[in-house]
């Protein structure tokens, strides 16, 4: 069964199709800067790999575009639209409503619509996808996979709030979590690769752009990182992670920001942006400190310090440790913070192995010494197949 995956941004449009359920990638390919200057196309498949530059004004005419590619005589990879049976959408956003994958209908679409004031950033662009799809693909299943849905399984300890009772049972404010995709995803790798009764108390840490850790019993999440938005518990690239909420308050009361000024410090202009004077990328960052730059030194020493009180947090919740998992863009790559992280925690029973941790490799792979109690793992994240593995799942 051929499977679309679609990833939709404010101005980009990430694709992936699948032929499930081997998981093959038949095709895959991003449409950037919707609606701004030098939109372009990317498609790879098996016959070519093409890159162009060319008028995208919505997101219609972006995946129209896409279309234009898979139908292609020469470097297309099917026929006609309807050799594909779904389109799996990431959507953002699924608060309380939405605790698992669902096949997208008028209400679901409504459901969506209203929780656009949760993820203003983000639920309006999925919402965008799936109305551009249901055009393009009208023979296809749409299916919503959502990024909280994973973190549902949260007891009401870790996800309500100590304010007044009223802003959870009239407002739904609480902990949503997000990555809920990728954290499953790893999860589930690491117990088909060490068996479900090694692997009953997991931490998986997805370091990326976004940055968050969940604590893991039994396969289900019973708290994360991230909260009732995307700023809340680690450092971040541009986002400061936990914060005292008086900051805030200062800022506005006393030093004249306003609201706005405030949010998007918080969002942008914090974490490791604001600690290193404007770097996000951990390359630089990491090489900018090997070359003696103290703050870049600190905030990495800060952001692994932030991990280690999560770990240490986790641990307690879960009266124990089997398995920490590192994912995503810098707990993949980065030797230096996976080293960081583990180091001085001998007496939890966490013991990195340096030459292991060393090897670069896209495999999942283990890193502790042979006599860590606690395995330590690296799993490549893969939300895209994780999407269309659920998409199957619900519809086959
Ligand atoms: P993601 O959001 O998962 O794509 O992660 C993106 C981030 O991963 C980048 O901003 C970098 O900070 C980080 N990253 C990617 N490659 C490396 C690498 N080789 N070493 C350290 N960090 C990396």
């Amino acid at each position: 069964m051929k499977i679309l995956v679609i990833n939709s941004g404010s101005s980009s449009i990430k694709y992936q199709l699948f032929n499930m359920p081997s998981e093959e990638v038949i095709c895959s390919g991003i449409v950037e800067r919707i609606g701004l200057e030098n939109p372009k196309i990317k498609y790879k498949s098996s016959k070519d790999s093409i890159e162009k530059v060319c008028r995208i004004t919505d997101h219609k005419t972006g995946l129209e575009k896409v279309v234009k590619f898979l139908l292609d005589e020469e470097v297309g990879v099917i026929k006609s639209t309807s050799e594909i049976q779904a389109v799996g959408h990431r959507v953002v956003h699924g608060g309380s409503t939405f605790s698992k994958t669902v096949v997208i209908d008028e209400e679901v679409k409504e459901k969506i619509k209203e929780l656009f004031s949760l993820a203003p950033l983000h639920n309006p662009a999925n919402y965008e996808g799936i109305v551009v799809a249901e055009g393009i693909f009208p023979e296809a299943k749409q299916v919503a996979v959502f990024d909280t849905a994973y973190h549902q399984t949260m007891p009401v300890e870790a996800y309500k709030y100590a304010i007044p009772n009223k802003f959870l049972d009239e407002d739904n404010i609480r902990r949503y979590g997000f990555h809920g995709t990728s954290h499953k995803y790893v999860a589930e790798k690491a117990m088909s690769y060490l068996g479900a009764e090694n692997s009953s108390k997991i931490v998986t840490i997805h370091l990326g752009g976004g940055c968050s850790m969940t604590a893991i019993k039994d396969g289900k999440s019973v708290d994360t990182s991230l909260g009732f938005g995307p700023v809340a518990g680690l450092i971040m690239g541009g986002r400061a992670g936990d914060i005292d909420s008086s900051i805030i308050f200062h800022l506005v009361n006393n030093l004249g920001y306003d609201l706005n000024e405030v949010n998007n410090i918080l969002q942008k202009e914090s974490g490791m942006v604001g600690l290193t004077d404007g770097l996000s990328d951990y390359r630089d960052i990491e090489a900018e400190a090997e070359n003696g730059d103290e703050k870049c030194q600190l905030a990495l020493d800060m952001a692994a310090y932030r991990i280690k009180k999560y770990l240490g947090a986790y641990m307690a919740i879960l009266n124990g440790i089997d398995v920490i998992v590192f994912t995503a863009g810098i707990g993949e790559n980065s030797v230096p913070m996976r080293k960081m992280v583990c180091e001085n925690m001998d007496y939890f029973g966490i013991d990195i192995d340096v030459e292991k941790n060393a090897v670069r490799s896209k495999e999942v792979r283990e890193i502790q010494a042979v006599n860590s109690k606690v395995k330590i793992m690296v799993i490549p994240t893969d939300e895209e197949v994780e999407i269309a593995k659920q998409s199957f799942e619900l519809i086959n």
